[in-house]
């Protein structure tokens, strides 16, 4: 069985004192055996965070380029992140694919390269509301979820979040009814395209809005292992939400 999983994007929020809070409620959390809990904190605070934190929670970076290092002003490497020791990235979250541009094939050189590295990663996908409104969720998942597919990669060190840009920052989350069918989709696909053993082992979280109040509805849905949290992260009710399914 997939062991359930929850992420939380800080995005690029916080500043000492506030980061010193977060962990502070996720020190006093006592974690949670059951589930593996991983917090990306913005690039400067990623040695802080992680000095800090205990009950075996995780740090992730929110992005990292697709060579170890030179000349790309601004951008950090795999090989950074893992001389920090730290274990996860996330790739081709919405907001890097929609605000920055970032193309499919970026992502997935991205995630080869992360891998390669010796790095997990978070790999985001999601439609666009005007995507789903033309009835093209399903195509626009797959397309994304096809570039790294491409790549023959290592499903084992992949965590996929299935993140619907409608929901993300918005208040409008996903109904649980619409995350399972969806997921439904993400794990024939994997079943399909890759192997039974990958779909059945890889874990499928949700991302958009996820609030204490919502998470535990969608966490009971067979094909949705855990979530990817924005705002609520930064808030003592992250707690409840790792808890979601207690
Ligand atoms: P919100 O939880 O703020 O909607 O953000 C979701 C998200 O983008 C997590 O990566």
């Amino acid at each position: 069985s997939r062991k359930f999983f929850v992420g939380g994007n800080w995005k690029m929020n916080g500043d000492f004192a506030s980061v010193d809070g977060i962990i502070l409620f996720l020190n006093q959390s006592g974690g949670n055996d059951q589930v593996d809990i991983v917090v990306a904190p913005p690039a400067p605070y990623l040695t802080h965070v992680k000095a800090a934190l205990k009950n075996n929670i995780k740090v992730a970076a929110q992005n990292a380029y697709k060579v170890p290092k030179g000349a790309f002003t601004g951008e950090i490497s795999p090989a950074m992140i893992k001389d920090l020791g730290l274990e996860w990235v996330i790739l081709g979250h919405s907001e890097r694919r929609h605000v920055f541009g970032e193309s499919d094939a970026l992502i997935a050189e991205k995630t080869v390269h992360a891998l390669e590295s010796g790095i997990k990663v978070i790999f985001c996908i999601g439609e666009k509301l005007e995507e789903r409104e033309a009835g093209h969720t399903k195509d626009v998942n797959f397309r994304q979820l096809q570039a790294i597919v491409d790549k023959n990669v290592d499903w084992t060190n992949i965590v996929i979040a299935y993140e619907p840009v409608w929901a993300i920052g918005t208040g409008k989350t996903a109904s649980p009814e619409q995350a399972q069918e969806v997921h439904e989709w993400i794990r024939q696909f994997l079943r399909e395209k890759v192997s039974p053993a990958v779909a059945d082992s890889t874990r499928i979280i949700y991302g958009g809005s996820v609030t204490a109040e919502n998470a535990a509805d969608l966490g009971k849905r067979a094909d949705i292992d855990g979530f990817l949290v924005g705002g609520a992260s930064l808030k003592p009710d992250f707690v409840k939400i790792i808890n979601a399914r207690l």
